[in-house]
């Protein structure tokens, strides 16, 4: 798209909105959802103009910097006195979906009962548009006059995030630092939750979030005829390691974070949970989690373990034929307090007594656990102004996000779409008919844009 275009995007979109705010708001979302950013490949030039194009609107001069392989990523930023900047961060990329599932286009930005529909509604360009609404909003008061900046305001759109970064976030944090340096940073990982226990809504707010490790696992034995079976085969050393990794996944553990989620959301809840949850929490605790983990949804479980996920298995060519090996890759997640690399060494050790060697794919740490600073006070501030009746409580992401890259730096990174959303609309990340209530969008907007000013104006 050249730029020329991308302003007739944003103008038709405007133009659409009939120019009251949360019209254009609306019909920008539409726009951006238009625009194809499917990863693999992700192709977000296009994404990244549209964006350049909204700020420019607002006087905002973006930087668009373009990884070796193509891939843009966008930083902009209004300088304040002290520097200190905090930093809006979104990835504009979107993962496939198969369509024929979908009830409407993914790509067609439609306005239906009351939602904006489409891939990456929730994950993530509906945060993306409140971020750069609200750095539009920051700047155009700065211009008249009405606020002044202490600390710097920064927006990041980055490509890639779907398939871990290395064109993106990791690669622009390794090779433009000063560009994107800040002290603290909001981006996705928490979300707020409609009925996150019966009659109770919460914004979760992740603190960290697991880290990953991707292994593939590899064996070799003796080829040979499927009438006559030889004892050392690959299949098998691969079957017999994946039952000890499942058994090993099952383990539960409560880490120092999940547990102060447990107790600030037990503390909403009846006098059963509470108990349940103070045992839970309690030296008891793993004697009683087992029964605890039984009554939650696999969400919630999955901050309980160190979780390892089977996603691929490879071996043979034939019905008669015995291969002479075979591979499987493994996705684990990691709680905050389990080390990876201690981890990994135990894991090599169990698959050794298999005969089965491990290659690490990638790996992500999650870089530690933030503190809450000015950025978690003016979103719990701006959150009850916003939703009075819901709790804000500190969360671990069990997914893995772009601020790790931050994160092990040293920035405080939060992660929160502050938005209510149920669980169903949740399930549709990733998945079928993902969709953005137009009210929480627009909730989201002015939580975004409060935040953004209380934090870099000046008192
Ligand atoms: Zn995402």
């Amino acid at each position: 798209m050249t730029p020329r275009k991308a302003a007739a995007k944003v103008k038709k979109a405007e133009k659409a909105g009939g120019g009251a705010s949360d019209d254009r708001a609306v019909a920008l979302l539409q726009e951006y959802l238009r625009i194809n950013t499917t990863n693999p490949p992700g192709s977000e030039g296009p994404a990244a103009e549209f964006l350049e194009a909204i700020l420019a609107g607002s006087g905002i001069k973006a930087k668009i910097f373009t990884s070796p392989n193509g891939r843009p990523n966008l930083v902009a930023r209004l300088k304040g006195k002290k520097g200190n900047a905090l930093a809006l961060m979104h990835h504009m990329d979107v993962v496939p979906c198969d369509e024929t599932k979908w009830s409407v286009d993914p790509f067609g930005g439609e306005l239906k009962d009351g939602a904006i529909w489409g891939r990456g509604a929730i994950d993530m360009k509906g945060q993306g548009l409140m971020h750069v609404l609200a750095l539009c909003e920051l700047a155009e008061a700065v211009d008249s006059g009405e606020v002044e900046l202490e600390r710097d305001a920064l927006l990041v759109a980055v490509s890639d995030e779907e398939e871990a970064g290395a064109d993106g976030a990791g690669w622009l944090v390794s090779t433009h630092a000063d560009e994107v340096d800040c002290t603290e940073l909001l981006t996705e990982g928490g979300a707020g939750l409609r009925d996150a226990l019966p009659g109770v809504d919460a914004f979760a707010c992740a603190m960290t979030e697991k880290s990953f490790l991707w292994l593939r696992l590899l064996a070799d034995g003796e080829p040979g005829h499927g009438s006559v079976p030889p004892d050392d085969q690959a299949i098998l050393k691969i079957l017999d390691l994946i039952a000890e990794l499942r058994k090993i996944s099952r383990r539960l553990h409560m880490s120092a974070p999940v547990a102060r989620l447990f107790a600030s959301l037990a503390d909403a809840g009846d006098a059963k949970l509470k108990a349940a949850i103070r045992a839970a929490t309690s030296p008891a605790g793993p004697a009683v989690l087992p029964l605890i983990a039984k009554q939650l949804g696999s969400a919630q479980q999955a901050l309980l373990r160190d979780t390892i996920s089977i996603t691929q298995v490879q071996a043979g060519y034939k019905s008669n034929v015995i291969p002479g090996s075979a591979s499987a890759t493994i996705d684990c997640r990691l709680l905050p307090d389990t080390d990876p690399d201690s981890y990994l060494k135990k894991l090599r050790a169990v698959a050794a007594s298999h005969d089965v060697r491990i290659e690490e794919i990638d790996v992500g740490t999650s870089g530690g656990i933030s503190e809450p600073g000015e950025l978690y006070s003016a979103l719990e501030t701006a959150c009850a102004q916003e939703a009075p009746s819901a709790r804000f409580v500190q969360s671990v992401s069990p997914g893995f996000t772009d601020s790790r890259f931050w994160r092990s730096n040293g920035t405080s990174c939060l992660g929160l779409l502050p938005c209510l959303l149920t669980s169903e609309l949740l399930s549709t990340i990733h998945g079928d008919d993902e969709r953005l209530p137009v009210d929480e969008y627009l909730r989201g907007c002015r939580i975004t844009t409060q935040v953004l000013r209380s934090v870099c104006a000046a008192k």
